[in-house]
């Protein structure tokens, strides 16, 4: 099969900004790069610049004003740089658009700026302090990918980190207008490539805009051989002219051509959705689309918080494998993104502890792999980084036998207590039934369910499924493969004085620092279990692993006494959800009958694609198999699902959006059976 994308580069960290500080015209320090001896703005004139070469020529303000669609305005910028361009347009957008209109930044950067340069650039602008001061709070870790960023409620920014032609052509959204920023192009020839127009040409609204500072003769021809009409317009300052335009007819996504099967569905009315399971996964995506507007039913037979997510306590935690692939950088993503959204959701930190996650090497073949991932994974400290036993044992205040990875940004998190506050979003309505059947009406779908009150329906447009194992319950999804785990966690009260972690500790199962004096530690795995009666034999197994993982704390514990004796804990069971690749599925339910007839042929020859997109259950989306690491695979989950329903940019890389869709086994499965 010919490869749908060029592959993305392994998890890696990014080359931070070199700047040094220069007075401008006016005197006044302003950053200048090192590496491209060009300066960011002037700060003289740098804000009247942007208002002139980026938002006026643009056309923004008044395409602003006259925003009327359901769907949000999307900025395409090229160099992040300062986010004084970003700033601005918000700043715009405020003023001029109407209260439901919504906005969407999209912006590249390769050599992301420290956060303190970043706060000395920007304060340059002190009537932009308070957009500053949101932008710095959430200011990602240098790791290339996507982060996305809450401006307020109707702005979101996505950063995509790394070189700007293949950000672009990874990105999966389309652009209104497009800021063509990034060092002159005498100075940064590699950007301003072929490669980079077209990216831009095949992202492009019919009849976005575009505005450039430039007039070079390279910037002309490219956007010209890309489809762009451009045309010179008074300059800013000293300079007489710059370029400015429109694309009228962009370009097909050539990319579809490998995979039309994950062709997105076409946008479908939105005036209510239904969630249905109120575990992480669907309350994450009740709060997201309650965020954009849509009004939600968030049905569950037992409340927000049921299922695995009801736990006292719960990790955000990942296992990257040691050779980058798709799975680990959605995981690493995911993590990221958690980490970012619960900071914005509950900065005072009641639902969660952002305290750190050690990953302990207990033989030699984790250690082996552990020190290949490392090796493969150039990453930040700040996001991941090996330790010894020592340290190990340093970070978390208890004995620890065995070195490991440090995620210095996971920790644990108070599963119940978000799934309620989530579920409390404004614009989520709850129902508590049990939905036994789903059927499709011409005006969307239709509910049947059994409530206290005896057997009732619900009318929905669209309809997101997020019930766990039970999730391929239903007609439309049983053809998605779904394998129930239990787990049970165990906890005992500590006695006072009793030592305990200051950090989550991971090896076969975990132990969490504790909360409100109680250890918290598991969880077994017992795939195809499904009973969720606490058993004394999974309080054993979860007290053995401990002791064998932790052998010194272990011991501590009976001395300080407290009684390792299973009769004195309490325990909860749940049945969690694997798919067959451990991938979450999140995106839309294919319609599998539809499928297996579309693409037949690939079964005797899989590079015979035929040119049909494949079908789905318009306005049916899933997010389950989140299996035990919920916590940082499912908000991002629901982005890339309230992202697709209301039409906006994706919050992660095309490739990764496809390894997350629910329909990959059914492909996989008619090319093997050839
Ligand atoms: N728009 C910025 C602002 O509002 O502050 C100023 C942009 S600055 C003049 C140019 C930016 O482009 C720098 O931050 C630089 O690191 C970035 N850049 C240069 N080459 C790049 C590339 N190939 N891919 C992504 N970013 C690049």
């Amino acid at each position: 099969m010919p490869p749908a994308h060029d592959p993305l580069p392994p998890l890696a960290g990014l080359t931070r900004a070199h700047l040094d500080w220069r007075p401008d015209d006016g005197g006044e320090d302003t950053p200048h790069s090192s590496e491209f001896d060009d300066v960011y703005f002037s700060r003289h004139d740098g804000r009247a610049e942007t208002e002139h070469v980026f938002l006026d020529a643009n056309r923004l303000p008044e395409r602003f004003q006259d925003w009327t669609e359901d769907r949000p305005f999307v900025i395409g910028e090229t160099g992040f740089g300062t986010g004084l361009n970003m700033l601005c347009a918000w700043a715009c957008f405020d003023a001029h658009a109407p209260a439901r209109a919504r906005l969407h930044l999209v912006s590249t950067e390769l050599y992301p700026l420290d956060r303190r340069d970043l706060a000395r650039a920007l304060a340059a602008w002190p009537d932009l302090a308070d957009r500053a001061a949101v932008l710095l709070a959430q200011w990602p870790e240098p790791v290339s990918g996507v982060h996305r960023l809450w401006l307020d409620a109707r702005v979101t920014l996505d950063l995509h980190f790394g070189d700007t032609a293949e950000r672009l052509r990874w990105l999966d959204g389309r652009v209104d207008a497009w800021f063509l920023d990034g060092f002159a192009p005498a100075r940064n020839p590699d950007m301003w490539q072929p490669a980079l127009f077209a990216a831009m040409a095949a992202r492009s609204r019919p009849g976005a805009t575009f505005a450039t500072f430039t007039c070079a003769g390279v910037v002309k021809r490219g956007l010209a051989a890309a489809g762009f009409a451009w045309r010179k317009v008074p300059g800013f300052g000293r300079k007489r002219e710059m370029l400015a335009g429109e694309i009228a007819t962009p370009p097909a996504d050539e990319r579809r051509r490998a995979t039309p099967w994950f062709t997105p569905p076409a946008p479908c009315p939105r005036r209510r959705v239904a969630v249905i399971g109120g575990g992480i996964a669907g309350t994450s995506v009740a709060a997201a689309l309650a965020r954009r507007g849509v009004a939600v039913t968030l049905i569950d037979r037992e409340g927000p918080g049921a299922g695995a997510s009801g736990n006292r306590q719960g990790v955000l935690y990942v296992k990257l494998a040691a050779e980058t692939n798709d799975q680990s950088r959605c995981y690493l993503a995911g993590l990221l993104h958690s980490r970012r959204w619960l900071d914005a959701l509950d900065p005072d930190g009641s639902l969660w502890q952002p305290c750190g996650v050690l990953q302990l090497a207990t033989t030699p073949r984790e250690a082996k792999r552990q020190t290949a991932f490392l090796a493969n994974h150039p990453l930040p400290d700040s996001v991941v980084r090996g330790v010894s036993s020592e340290q190990a044992s340093q970070l978390a205040d208890i004995p620890i036998e065995n070195g490991g990875l440090e995620y210095p940004l996971a920790g644990w998190v108070r599963p119940d207590a978000l799934c309620r506050r989530l579920a409390a979003t404004p614009g989520v309505t709850l129902l508590r039934a049990e939905v036994d059947d789903i059927t499709a009406t011409p005006e969307g779908w239709r509910l049947s369910m059994t409530t206290d009150q005896g057997p009732d329906e619900f009318d929905a447009d669209q309809v997101v499924i997020a019930t766990a194992s039970l999730a391929n319950r239903f007609t439309q999804t049983a053809d998605l493969p779904l394998q129930p785990v239990r787990g049970q966690v165990s906890s005992l009260t500590l006695p006072e004085n009793a030592p305990a972690p200051s950090r989550v500790i991971c090896a076969g199962g975990y132990v969490a620092p504790p909360r409100e004096g109680r250890l918290t530690f598991g969880a077994t795995f017992r795939p195809n279990e499904t009973d969720t009666r606490v058993s004394d034999a999974d309080h054993r197994a979860n007290r053995d692993e401990l002791t064998r993982t932790l052998p010194g704390y272990a011991a501590a514990l009976e001395g300080s006494g407290a009684p390792l004796d299973t009769a004195a804990f309490d325990g909860r069971a749940a049945v969690r959800a694997a798919s067959p690749d451990k991938t979450p599925y999140a995106g839309p339910v294919p319609d599998a009958a539809a499928w297996r007839q579309a693409y037949a042929l690939l079964a005797k020859d899989a590079t015979r694609i035929p040119d049909l997109a494949g079908q789905h259950h318009p306005g049916l989306w899933i997010s389950a198999a989140h299996g035990s690491r919920g916590l940082a695979s499912a908000p991002l989950c629901a982005e890339v699902i309230a992202s697709r329903i209301c039409d906006e940019p994706m919050p992660l890389e095309a490739p990764l959006v496809d390894h997350l869709h629910p329909g990959r086994r059914l492909i996989r499965e008619l090319i093997r059976g050839g």
